[in-house]
């Protein structure tokens, strides 16, 4: 263990010797423990309080606390909270699959973001309440958040026993919704609906899902009951909440929420809002990311990895030297891709554009490009093509924005060359010098 990944286990030792014994020593007892003696951090900690004459269940006082006082540092968090929303992820880690759940906790003082990260001991539900101990709280662009790990308990309360958060609504632009809001008035124009159904803990729910629009941008909704939405119609919710995945943010309600349907007028019609919310990457970083967005900015980079690239046909990495990652020695199946780097001058990201679109740059094909790199007995001369097509060319990208750990990336579904009108550009000179 790292001395950083020890140091909040020496601060709960530290607390529960109250301060008699120093951390140096508390340190290289851990060391010892641990190092020498090949016990686990608990069984050792536990023996470390007990012999330096402490008693190791003060070890084990987690602190609780409000949700309004969740500073994102917190270890042994502990919890009384309400679920004001929850949904279900499929995520992989190390190559295997696994169901995590992510949704907001309410309290009477807030609410905040959880990630439950371990499988659900028993289901839990929209408007449950539960006691939650030993979780910790991270930051996630500056707002904290809770997470509920391998060593969190959670036991269920009595419905009344967490009161309701109320807060007076606000009004937004959905440019500046952000992961966490709770209790939002957003107006927006219907680009599209769909219906699913989905299975909850009280059995199958309808969920009404989809992407709604005004003048500064998109953002996906999910309204978990029947409000009669219909593609096109310009709406009003009152009482959204907002959780983010991978930075995306996403717009719930629910029959809490009213929904009610404005005039036609209130908002641009479809065709211009589909266009609408060109953003800036600092804008985006801002935000954590965006569905939809529309991007004008340079392309300064082209990354190994781009062109034509073989796929590992079990798990579709990308394969170097004809061997994957994870599965060695494989025939890989040839695709078209780009990855590389834009910058619009106020920051920088990572596109991805997936093939359709990399064969309309190129304007040909697979088919033609493997003929290319036969004949040149070389696959890097895709790559030089896309090269000579898109360095320093400005561009207009639209597609989703996500952020993780490795920053923004976009993966484009439409690339066009943002032409440049010079007789356009020199009338408009014109018309204002003649002003
Ligand atoms: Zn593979």
């Amino acid at each position: 263990m790292k001395n950083e990944e020890l140091a909040p286990h020496i601060k709960d030792i530290t607390r529960a010797l109250k301060g008699k014994v120093s951390e140096e020593e508390i340190e290289q007892e851990l060391q010892k423990w641990i190092q020498k003696y090949g016990v686990d951090i608990n069984q050792a900690k536990r023996s470390i309080v007990n012999n330096l004459g402490g008693d190791p269940k003060e070890l084990f006082t987690p602190s609780e606390k409000k949700i309004k006082e969740i500073s994102g540092t917190e270890r042994n968090l502990e919890l009384k909270v309400r679920i004001v929303s929850i949904n279900e992820k499929d995520i992989e880690v190390d190559g295997e699959p696994k169901k995590i759940h992510y949704g907001i906790f309410g309290d009477e003082t807030g609410t905040i973001p959880f990630t439950i990260w371990e499988t659900l001991p028993e289901p839990l539900d929209k408007g449950d309440t539960v006691h939650v101990i030993n979780s910790y709280a991270t930051t996630w662009n500056d707002k904290p958040q809770v997470n509920v790990g391998s060593r969190t308990r959670m036991r269920m309360l009595e419905g009344d026993e967490v009161p309701e958060f109320k807060r007076t609504s606000q009004r937004c632009d959905i440019r500046d919704v952000r992961e966490g809001m709770s209790n939002l008035i957003i107006t927006g124009r219907i680009l599209n609906v769909e219906k699913k159904t989905v299975q909850t803990k009280n059995g199958e729910k309808d969920l009404y899902s989809g992407i709604m629009a005004d003048e500064t941008g998109k953002i996906q909704f999910s309204a978990w009951h029947d409000f009669g939405l219909k593609e096109d119609m310009v709406v009003e919710v009152n009482g959204g909440y907002v959780r983010s995945w991978r930075g995306i943010p996403q717009l719930s309600f629910d029959d809490n929420s009213t929904v009610d349907i404005l005039d036609d007028g209130a908002l641009p019609p479809k065709e211009q809002l589909e266009e609408s919310g060109i953003m800036t990457i600092s804008q985006l970083a801002r935000r954590g990311g965006a569905v939809d967005a529309i991007i004008d900015a340079v392309m300064i980079d082209i990354k190994h990895g781009s062109g034509l690239i073989f796929r590992c046909p079990e798990c579709n990495r990308v394969v170097q030297k004809s061997a994957c990652r994870i599965h060695g020695k494989v025939d890989g199946e040839p695709d078209l891709r780009v990855k590389g780097i834009l910058d619009d001058g106020t920051g920088a990201l990572t596109v991805i554009i997936t093939r359709e679109e990399t064969e309309e740059i190129l304007e040909y094909g697979l088919d033609e490009a493997m003929e290319l790199a036969r004949d040149r007995m070389d696959h890097g001369v895709i790559k030089e093509a896309l090269e000579d097509k898109l360095i320093a060319q400005p561009l207009r990208l639209k597609g989703n924005v996500t952020c993780d750990d490795y920053g923004l990336m976009l993966i484009a579904s439409e690339v066009k060359e943002k032409k440049i009108n010079m007789e356009e550009e020199a009338r408009k000179l014109l018309d204002e010098v003649r002003v």
